[in-house]
């Protein structure tokens, strides 16, 4: 099934990574992935495999322990392991956001005490924005920190974290008016938010002193990974936990991890797609309607067409948007677009090969039961489709400003 999402001009040792990456998947994953999604399992098993292979530190620099990879080389790793299982494809990615914010914008004394333990997967990181009234409008955050002596006093909810009861490092967004009056902070409501490394215990319940995790939230698919809310009452942080040290920053610091962010979830979207073709188009060669296997019918071939045709764009969307990253240009425009394309696609290839199954792929026995719940996700999480346009739509709009 190689023939399609090649990667052109790979290194060797990007070569390498990805083969033993797909090894893993196609032995450890894939074979277990549906019945532990049924259970709503964690896949410990699976997780340490990631942690032997290295792949928590997959882009944590060298200095600190990791294997100092590129974007590109992370989110073909990404593509590959959704397309095994899209859960296990979380359970790395908040991790890699966090990782990525403090390598970014950490203090040295932050990197020094986080990132060796991020990138031997002793520290597995969740990040938090959402709130139960709030995901697309950032701006309208309502948790809040108050300075006290050398620590800050949060309160507040949040909601939605993946990996918010596995982590043991929450990088949360909150607001700090420190400094601002209450009319500077309401006119830029994005210069009053800091982002917070909170340290806490893995597990559900009070895990710190004023922070409740209460509980997995029930999800119609992407299980296995948990997804939780967040509670702060009286949560006490010391000052040296404000990522970067300084406060007010925190919405660009998480803007900055959000696009990266994106190509991860473009590249989820395409691995999930190309599994999606994979199980679509061996099971039309094995149906047989009307005295030929269904595959020869030219409906489903075009079907099939349309299938490849997509995971092809979406892959080389990813890449693009992976690599300009990688070249250090900005490209909020290139990671919206292939966020956008990649996830539309996925949903649209992920229910061709459901129809493709007939009526058997509304049994859970078959694979493609559990892509089509997950595919949905896609469409919201890193920012939805009507985000995604907005992004584009605005830096469209300053790439081709009307010179009149
Ligand atoms: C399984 C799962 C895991 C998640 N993990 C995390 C996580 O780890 N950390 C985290 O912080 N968040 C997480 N999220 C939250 C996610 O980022 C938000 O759900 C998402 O940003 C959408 O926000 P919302 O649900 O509040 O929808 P809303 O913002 O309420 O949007 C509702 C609808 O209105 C549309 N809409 C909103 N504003 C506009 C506009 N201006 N113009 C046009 N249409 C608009 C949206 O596109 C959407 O269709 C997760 C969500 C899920 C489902």
């Amino acid at each position: 099934m190689a023939r399609l999402a090649q990667t052109a001009g790979l290194t060797d040792i990007q070569q390498e990574i990805l083969s033993t990456v797909r090894d893993f998947v196609d032995k450890e994953i894939i074979p277990v992935a549906t019945e532990l999604e049924h259970r709503d399992e964690y896949p410990q098993q699976i997780v340490d495999g990631l942690k032997e292979l290295g792949l928590f530190g997959l882009m944590i620099p060298e200095e600190y322990g990791g294997l100092g990879e590129s974007l590109l080389t992370y989110a073909l790793c990404v593509e590959e392991i959704a397309r095994g299982w899209m859960s296990v494809s979380g359970i790395i990615n908040t991790h890699f956001i966090v990782a990525y914010m403090l390598k970014q914008h950490g203090t040295q004394e932050q990197k020094d005490h986080f990132l060796p333990r991020m990138a031997a997967g002793d520290i597995r990181g969740a990040f938090s924005m959402s709130e139960p009234g709030l995901g697309s409008d950032v701006s309208a955050i309502t948790s809040k920190a108050v300075k006290d002596g050398e620590e800050y006093v949060l309160n507040g909810q949040k909601m939605w974290l993946t990996n918010g009861g596995t982590s043991s490092l929450v990088a949360v967004l909150v607001r700090s008016d420190e400094g601002l009056t209450p009319e500077e902070a309401a006119a830029k409501p994005h210069k009053s938010m800091t982002t917070f490394l909170v340290e806490k215990e893995p597990g559900f319940g009070e895990v710190r002193p004023g922070l409740t995790i209460p509980g997995k939230i029930d999800k119609m698919g992407y299980k296995g990974v948990d997804t939780t809310e967040l509670i702060m009452d009286g949560l006490r942080i010391p000052a040296n936990r404000v990522l970067g040290g300084v406060t007010g920053r925190g919405f660009y610091q998480m803007m900055d991890g959000v696009e990266v962010g994106r190509v991860n979830v473009a590249a989820r979207g395409c691995g999930v797609a190309q599994r999606a073709f994979e199980l679509g188009v061996s099971y039309a060669q094995q149906r047989h309607t009307f005295g030929k296997p269904i595959a020869q019918h030219q409906a489903i071939q075009f079907k099939l067409a349309e299938m490849a045709t997509k995971v092809e764009a979406a892959h080389a969307m990813m890449v693009n948007a992976a690599r300009k990253k990688d070249s250090g240009e900005r490209n909020d425009l290139e990671a919206g677009m292939a966020k956008y394309l990649a996830s539309e696609y996925c949903k649209e290839v992920v229910e061709d090969a459901f129809r493709i199954h007939g009526g058997y792929g509304f049994s859970k026995e078959y694979e493609i039961e559990r892509l089509y719940r997950e595919a949905p996700m896609l469409l919201i999480g890193e920012g939805t489709a009507e985000i995604q346009k907005m992004i584009i739509g605005r830096r469209l709009l300053e790439e081709y400003r009307f010179q009149g």
